[in-house]
């Protein structure tokens, strides 16, 4: 099977590489980064950013860094840099060189504040936080002048010099910028460059107690890595006058140019480390790869592939303007990804015991499956057909609704891949429980249609006798508001955890075959949906299979508006 060529949609950052490219900007090369703040694993809206950054570099042949822009140390942690790197590379991405920290370059940047101190544009400010805040003015307001704005250099060379020797506390003196206390754009009025954390880094250790802010650091770690095109997401549009403004006043060797695009946001789910990292802590789920996270992680062990991840990204395409990508898009990008590569398989969620009264005890019947209707490359699949089987308790009805196709009393039902049967009785228990199914098989149907009758119903069964056990955790969508950040009417996040985003069904009956799943293989299971192996299962004695999906979109008609 082939697949047709997929025609890459163009986009404005691709345009503006090409157009550089062909006035032989930046000597001709195309270098950019990915620069997450290692505060929390990444998730689909990075995965975006990653496509894109790395993306670009393959296209044009140039190099994408991996760089942790680590600036948060109280924040930050290296079990969150070894996700990421595995996310990265799961993702299908290779990063330049080594990784690389802000933090490598912390020695640099501080050499470059105090020249800016030097140049007379930096000072040390003594004002509270509450009060920088005062004299910054408003939207409609311009602020006001510092009264350290005015500080000698050599006072604030100083002041600098034992801020950094850990003589003052923290939250007492901050480092600024001296830009326009008027300006339109409040980033520019004297942003804050450096601040005091008396905190341990993950990289640094004790080494400083002073830490460059992100507006400084970002621009000139891009500058230092000889970065090309600094694509970031549109939040940053009102930054960019000072990414100029620090590489021009420092008059740094190269001085990238700094590329917003609009932000992946995704309906029903959230984009935000800080918000999910929320969910993890107050134990809404379990844990940052919890398969109902939107995090590359979660999306893993829930069971998507990394092309599937990127097929979506490219379909989402890049823009300018904000917008809501619909969830089905990333479910339908998988769908169409496992419908070609999932073999399929029977497992039976809700198991119902057939005993096949026509068929000796002890008997076994080997038939052989085709691994994928579609495509016979796969290969086939053995299953056993014995005298005792499961069914699923769904596909058998005491009082059949108008137009039931499955099995009845008196009724016939195909069972895939195998005979037609015919229920003659039901067992019941003592309390009126039906725990068992007395059936006939007839042994003219076995890849033939039946004589003289229709039989419509085709169900999917496991031999008892050869069958695996497994728990199976079906997943829903996380959230049951299509905005769940919304805040609307007070509501909080946690208002509106959809309560059925996971049900588990502990006794299920898997073929045989499924003791050979492993992590990350994917399957069909007939009629229930794809399902993948769960990264945990090992900690459990039965097979654990997670779902990825359901075989059709069940949300866009029912989902609430
Ligand atoms: P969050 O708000 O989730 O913490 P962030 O932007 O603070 O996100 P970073 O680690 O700073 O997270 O992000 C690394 C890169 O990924 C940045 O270039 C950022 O612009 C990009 N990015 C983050 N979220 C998205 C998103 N939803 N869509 C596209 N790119 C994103
Ligand atoms: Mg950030």
């Amino acid at each position: 099977m082939s697949t047709p060529e997929k025609a890459t949609p163009s986009h404005f950052i691709r345009q503006i590489i090409q157009k550089d490219l062909s006035e032989g900007k930046n000597s001709g090369q195309v270098a950019t980064r990915f620069p997450p703040e290692p505060n929390g694993y990444l998730h689909i809206g990075h995965a975006k950013s990653i496509c894109l950054n790395f993306g670009l570099a393959t296209e044009f042949d140039g190099t994408c860094n991996l760089r942790f822009d680590d600036t948060n140390p109280e924040k930050e942690s290296e079990e969150y840099i070894n996700a990421i790197k595995a996310d990265v590379e799961w993702l299908g991405f290779e990063w330049n060189d080594d990784i690389r920290y802000a933090s490598n370059y912390f020695s640099k940047i501080h050499e470059y504040a105090v020249q800016l101190i030097e140049q007379g544009q930096a000072y040390v400010e003594s004002l509270s936080v509450d009060e920088i805040r005062e004299y910054r003015g408003t939207l409609t307001e311009p602020g006001k002048d510092s009264p350290y704005r005015n500080r000698s250099v050599e006072e604030n060379i100083d002041l600098f010099q034992r801020m950094k020797a850990g003589e003052f506390d923290e939250g007492t003196l901050v480092l600024r910028a001296k830009i326009d206390m008027s300006s339109g754009n409040i980033n520019m009025r004297d942003p804050v460059i450096y601040r005091i954390r008396k905190v341990e880094h993950h990289q640094t250790g004790n080494e400083w107690c002073i830490y460059p802010m992100y507006d400084f650091t970002h621009c000139i770690s891009d500058a230092i890595e000889g970065i090309t095109h600094s694509v970031c997401t549109l939040e940053f549009e009102a930054h960019r006058p000072l990414y100029d403004w620090v590489l021009d006043s420092l008059g740094t060797p190269s001085h990238p140019q700094q590329i917003e695009f609009a932000r992946l946001n995704l309906n029903y789910t959230i984009t935000s480390k800080r918000k999910l990292k929320q969910l993890v802590d107050e134990g809404v789920v379990s844990g940052w790869d919890d398969p109902r996270m939107p995090t590359v992680a979660g999306l893993r062990r829930r069971g998507y592939s990394p092309g599937s991840i990127r097929n979506f990204c490219e379909m989402i395409g890049v823009t300018k303007s904000d917008g809501v990508v619909d969830m089905g898009m990333l479910e339908f990008s998988i769908r169409d990804d496992l419908d070609k590569s999932a073999p399929r398989a029977m497992c039976v969620l809700r198991p119902l015991k057939v005993v096949i009264e026509n068929m000796e005890e002890g008997a076994k019947e080997t038939l052989s499956m085709s691994a994928h209707p579609k495509d016979e490359s796969m290969g086939s699949r053995e299953i056993h057909f014995t005298r005792e089987i499961y069914i699923d308790r769904d596909d058998f009805a005491e009082v059949p609704p108008p137009k039931y196709k499955r099995l009845i009393e008196g009724g016939e039902v195909r069972l895939r891949g195998c005979y037609v049967i015919k229920c003659q009785e039901i067992i019941k228990d003592a309390d009126g429980n039906i725990i068992e199914l007395r059936c006939t098989r007839d042994i003219d149907t076995l890849g033939k249609k039946p004589e003289g009758r229709k039989v419509k119903g085709v169900v999917h069964w496991v031999s008892a006798e050869t069958c695996v056990d497994a728990e199976i955790r079906m997943y829903d969508r996380l959230f049951t508001a299509e905005n769940p950040d919304s805040n609307k009417d007070g509501r909080t996040l946690l208002d509106v955890i959809n309560p059925e985003s996971l049900t588990v069904f502990h006794n299920c009956k898997a073929e045989s075959g499924l003791v050979g799943a492993v992590v990350g293989k994917p399957y069909q299971f007939e009629r229930e949906g794809y399902f993948v192996l769960d990264s945990d299962a090992h900690k459990s004695k039965n097979l654990v299979f997670n779902r990825t999906v359901t075989l059709r979109d069940s949300w866009t008609k029912i989902a609430p508006k």
